[in-house]
């Protein structure tokens, strides 16, 4: 496994909401955290089936284009009874000509399984794949998982994404419930990142 030595990781990502959960976290670790965004990356087209390539093609291409080892996530929600899905399209059910709607993604995500006549509890998992790569080419994977179910009506202010409508197993309320560091401590996101920690960090 190679290890991280170097002061500034560049988190290969264009969504504030993942950045800042990246900061919160590195930062303490005396790690600075620049984005794909300062850096004015484009944000390359994501076209793997699974969350390993596309977080693949993206720490690959902001490696490459500054120099710097470049960390990617790729994630999504798989709902059981929606066979897996959105999963690696979490991102695109939300898409509309004016740019994410979350809100109008959860009640899409609530209408497929009425239509679907899903009985409840509606089991759900977060996944997140997480990609280290450096800028000759070689890459670190780490995956975290949240299960839980999604609940309706949504709940919460907090958080970004589905989070008011996904409650982790074991919790009364949902990720947009609870303070980011609780959120961490129970996420997908948590549960990759303390699995690059231990493998790249220490
Ligand atoms: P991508 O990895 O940027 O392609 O998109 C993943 C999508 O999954 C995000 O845009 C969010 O909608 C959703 N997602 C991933 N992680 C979380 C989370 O921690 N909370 C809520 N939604 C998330």
């Amino acid at each position: 496994m190679r290890k991280f030595s170097g002061k500034t990781l560049l988190v290969a990502t264009h969504n504030a909401g993942k950045l800042e959960e990246f900061r919160q976290i590195m930062t303490p670790l005396g790690i600075t955290v620049t984005s794909a965004a300062e850096h004015d990356l484009p944000e390359p087209v994501e076209t793997e089936d699974n969350f390993i390539g596309n977080a693949r093609i993206k720490a690959h291409a902001a490696a490459k284009a500054t120099g710097l080892p470049a960390l990617a996530d790729d994630s999504g929600l798989e709902v059981a009874a929606l066979d897996g899905a959105p999963g690696v399209y979490t991102a695109d059910w939300a898409e509309t000509p004016n740019g994410r709607d979350f809100a109008m993604a959860m009640e899409k995500t609530h209408a497929k399984l009425i239509a679907a006549g899903a009985a409840q509890p509606w089991r759900a998992r977060f996944c997140c794949t997480l990609v280290l790569a450096w800028p000759d080419g070689h890459d670190e994977v780490f995956e975290g998982y949240a299960n839980g179910q999604l609940v309706w009506p949504r709940r919460g202010q907090d958080g970004h994404g589905y989070d008011p409508m996904f409650q982790p197993a074991g919790e009364t309320r949902t990720f947009a419930e609870m303070s980011a560091d609780e959120k961490n401590t129970l996420s997908h996101r948590g549960a990759a990142i303390t699995a690059l920690l231990q493998g790249c960090f220490t």
